[in-house]
């Protein structure tokens, strides 16, 4: 174990907590069980070291560079442990370690955002420069651990701030790793991992040291992390659930579409913020739809994922099986059909058979809620405006796509979605300069691109007197 532990970056002495492998459900390996008293001492470091990070961007744009290179080579660590702790095939988390290097690289490029002149006439010259923060603090959960919190820290480092930065306690240990491998490159104490359970984050989140508090997780834990770090008031961002909806129109080629409408919503097994999480068919191409998803559904390699074979792996944690196996029963008992799946696998570990459920009750918590999992409606509409109608019928407001074979209508239905990002015959897909803000109860600010930036900066503007 002392082997392992050295291997997930330096740990404090003392309590540890389980971390189990979804694929098995068993005890795998141990991380720290940091005390919420140990964040004074951590505050106050990152704090310290943020002084001297502050100062000069061609030297955090070097660090950053060189932070991106450590990391792809510490790739053949990182994605076995990240397979092994969240359960994804191993091609994907070596896909998630690729993002993270990238976004480390792109915003190496941008530690140094221009002053703007805001007004050159007389009295007064007038211009805008961006400063730092302080120490940030960043919460992530367990379905993109590494990929999350490098959305994080590169543009927090990038501004000048430091960071703090707890996982979820379901996926400590490549979190950690790669704390330990992006370090190498950085002053000490300009990045922190803290693991632990509850109320860790609460307390990370309402410390008075910290001046920004940056959230990804589910909504209702975004609530909470905003009523604490409104004790200090540090500035929010919160980027929350979603039940993306998927709206197909009646010219839509089913076969055509089918393996990327499956894997939209399937991928990660169901655990991405912005997965489908219901699709809207048209009453004349319901059979037709649903069949094509169910086959695909039923094909689909299920197994843990350091097994090359694997498409699909488990589900990441106990609970999160249960909501998804709760959601289905209760649809079940709604008087939905499971045209594939719906139920869980009779084997060792958290796997739930890929599912699509036909005739599901607009109502059932299935729809109306995020399942985050392998599980899949599919409700049939009359008109378009049904469609949208029912698309928008939702407090979330993360993603949304339109599916057709006439792009100008499918774009003009796209925009009548209330959601942060639109997709047209995809889903999910997203560049590292463009915003990223959910809208309605998805979130709160704007991740990602220049955004990213400046919600770690806070703009200063300089008044001057023009010589007469
Ligand atoms: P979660 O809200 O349960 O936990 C997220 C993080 O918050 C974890 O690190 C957890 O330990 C911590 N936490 C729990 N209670 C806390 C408290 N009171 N104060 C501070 N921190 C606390 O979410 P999860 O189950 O880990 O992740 C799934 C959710 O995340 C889904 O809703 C998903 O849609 C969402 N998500 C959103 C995005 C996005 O970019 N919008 C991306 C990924 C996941």
């Amino acid at each position: 174990m002392a082997a392992q532990q050295r291997r997930h970056g330096p740990g404090s002495p003392g309590e540890r907590f389980d971390v189990l492998d979804p694929a098995t459900g068993e005890v795998f390996d141990e991380a720290p069980r940091q005390q919420p008293d140990e964040l004074d001492a951590v505050v106050g470091r990152a704090h310290e070291a943020w002084l001297g990070w502050r100062s000069d961007p061609a030297v955090r744009s070097a660090a950053l560079l060189a932070a991106a290179d450590a990391v792809d080579e510490a790739g053949t660590d990182l994605a076995p442990l990240l397979t092994r702790e969240q359960g994804k095939p191993l091609a994907e988390s070596y896909a998630e370690i690729a993002r993270t290097a990238a976004r480390l690289r792109y915003f190496a490029e941008r530690t140094a955002p221009r002053p703007r002149l805001l007004t050159d006439g007389r009295p007064m010259r007038s211009e805008i420069r961006w400063r730092p923060l302080g120490p940030v603090a960043a919460i992530t959960p367990w379905n993109f651990p590494l990929q999350l919190a490098a959305a994080k820290f590169a543009p927090a480092l990038a501004a000048g701030n430091t960071m703090v930065l707890k996982p979820s306690p379901f996926t400590p240990l490549a979190t950690r790793l790669l704390g330990s491998v992006v370090s190498t490159a950085l002053p000490e104490d300009v990045l922190t991992i803290v693991t632990g359970p509850e109320p860790l984050g609460a307390r990370l989140a309402a410390h008075p040291g910290i001046r920004h508090v940056t959230f990804t997780g589910s909504v209702p834990t975004g609530r909470a992390v905003a009523q604490g770090a409104a004790a200090s008031l540090a500035r929010v961002t919160l980027e929350l659930g979603g039940n993306d909806a998927a709206v197909l129109l009646d010219d839509v080629e089913v076969e055509r579409i089918a393996d990327r409408l499956f894997w939209a919503a399937f991928r990660n097994c169901g655990q991405v913020c912005m997965a489908v999480k219901r699709v809207y068919a048209p009453v004349r191409l319901y059979d037709q739809v649903v069949e094509a998803l169910a086959e695909r559904a039923k094909s689909v390699v299920l197994g843990a994922g350091l097994d090359p074979a694997t498409q699909l792996g488990p589900v990441n944690n106990a609970p999160q099986l249960a909501r998804v196996g709760d959601y289905t029963a209760r649809a079940l008992a709604d008087g939905a059909r499971a045209v594939a799946g719906g139920h869980r696998l009779d084997r060792p570990g958290y796997f739930f058979a890929p599912t699509i459920l036909a005739d599901v009750p607009a109502i059932s918590p299935v729809v109306t809620e995020e399942q985050f999992g392998p599980v899949l409606p599919v409700l049939p509409y009359g008109s378009t405006d049904e469609a949208v109608e029912a698309a928008n019928d939702t407090g979330f407001g993360l993603g949304g796509s339109v599916w057709g074979t006439d792009l100008d209508r499918a774009e003009e239905v796209a925009g009548r979605l209330e959601c942060g990002t639109a997709w047209i015959n995809h889903h999910a897909e997203l560049s590292l300069d463009q915003p990223f803000a959910g809208s309605k109860e998805s979130g709160v600010g704007v991740a990602g691109g220049p955004w990213g930036l400046y919600g770690n900066l806070a703009p200063f503007v300089v008044h001057r007197p023009q010589e007469a």
